[in-house]
């Protein structure tokens, strides 16, 4: 069971683990980018939090639509468009209610991926975000499947989250500003994979309680 109170919870943990880690996503994306993913994403979620302290309602597609909403009108860049895709589809997934089953926070990520791939057109190995989602929706699937629970799951879905992240390292980017460097872009971590890796352990350690 997954619920609308955790969605909060998830989002400020997001906001908090995007802060301390701001300086190393922006250092990431100055060595292949244009150094602005750290400050592009702390000033999305902070303007998320204003959002969420203004919101009334407080079902899923509430709260996701504010945090997709804030993001796509403050964060410039790819990436604000992307993650706005992303919690739009999320909240579209999950509905107007308070409370779902493991299984349909699961399907509500996949869609959310389903909504970045759609926005941004790239495919695996492209050393993008998708690189850390799509492990981390494959083994979150898998150990719900086998019987995990959610927070076991969620575990197993953030190191799925971090294996990705440091194998978009020898990949050459082909989307987005990385992929103007072409093989120069080899040898580099993905910032924005790195971001969600962060977004995926926030969510682990929310349901978690940690
Ligand atoms: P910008 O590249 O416009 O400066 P950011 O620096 O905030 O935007 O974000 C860069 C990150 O966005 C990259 O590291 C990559 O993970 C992600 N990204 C870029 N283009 C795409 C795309 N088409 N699909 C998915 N993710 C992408
Ligand atoms: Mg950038």
């Amino acid at each position: 069971m997954f619920t609308a109170a955790q969605a909060v919870s998830w989002v400020r943990a997001s906001a908090a683990v995007i802060d301390e880690n701001a300086a190393a996503l922006t250092k990431l994306d100055a060595a292949i980018g244009d150094g602005d993913h750290g400050t592009n994403m702390n000033r999305g979620f902070k303007a998320v939090l204003q959002r969420l302290d203004g919101l009334e309602a407080a079902d899923f597609g509430s709260v996701f639509k504010a945090v997709g909403m804030a993001l796509i009108g403050k964060v410039g860049g790819a990436s604000g468009p992307l993650y706005g895709s992303f919690y739009l589809a999320v909240g579209k997934g999950l509905g107007e209610v308070e409370a779902v089953e493991d299984g349909g926070l699961a399907a509500a990520l996949r869609a959310g991926y389903e909504g970045v791939v759609a926005r941004g057109k790239a495919q695996l190995e492209d050393k993008t975000m998708l690189d850390a989602w799509h492990p981390a929706l494959e083994a979150l699937d898998a150990a719900l499947a086998g019987g995990s629970d959610l927070g076991q799951a969620l575990d197993q879905a953030e190191r799925a989250a971090e294996a990705g992240v440091k194998a978009t390292i020898p990949l050459v980017a082909r989307k987005g500003r990385a992929s103007y460097l072409g093989e120069r872009s080899r040898d580099h971590q993905d910032p924005g994979a790195t971001s969600t890796h962060l977004l995926v352990k926030a969510l682990a350690d929310v349901v978690n309680e940690r």
